[in-house]
């Protein structure tokens, strides 16, 4: 085990530090507590111990991060492999003008989290110009939003739909409902 290791070799630090610090108190690394006397001792070996203590903690926590990322990858990467496809509409760019609108198949699993997205309702989308788009839209019952251009970067990358097209936004597949 990786932290295993890792503490082990704080521990090991720690006792080195203690070790110089006894063969030679008045150059160890607390400056300010190099008199010798028994209560400096203390302090330094205290300073040291607590020290150690929060490296172990940082260490674990290290640790518990990395196994809550590789957790989160092999779930999304399950979903993915399983999730289910589904053609929507939605717009094109973001001044859609009312019209410009694609039609993109993507999988239908939430891209944070991995579990399936929302039911498809019809959605209005206004833009600056205040033109109405009907198209797909969905709330996620995990709870997560989804901005409209990263659908679209998912769209251009998940293999499933002209890249180009739906990154210009210029081309319509579909006009408006
Ligand atoms: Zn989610």
């Amino acid at each position: 085990m990786k932290t295993k290791q890792t503490i082990e070799n704080i521990k090991l630090a720690t006792l080195n530090k203690i070790t110089s610090y006894f063969k030679n108190p008045s150059r160890h690394d607390f400056g300010c507590y190099g008199n010798s006397t028994s209560e400096d001792r203390d302090i330094a070996i205290r300073l040291l111990l607590e020290d150690m203590e929060y490296q172990i903690e940082e260490a674990k926590a290290e640790e518990k991060k990395d196994v809550e990322t590789k957790t989160r990858a092999l779930k999304m990467k399950k979903a993915t492999q399983s999730a289910q496809l589904k053609t929507v509409l939605f717009p094109a760019c973001e001044n859609h003008e009312g019209r410009k609108a694609i039609e993109v198949c993507l999988r239908w699993i939430c891209p944070v989290c991995g579990e399936p997205r929302g039911e498809i309702k019809k959605t209005d989308y206004i833009d600056g110009s205040g033109a109405v788009l009907k198209a797909d839209g969905w709330e996620n019952g995990c709870g997560h939003k989804e901005k409209m251009r990263k659908i679209r970067n998912e769209a251009a990358n998940n293999g499933y739909n002209n890249a180009k097209t739906i990154v210009s936004g210029e081309l319509v597949y579909k006009s408006q409902i």
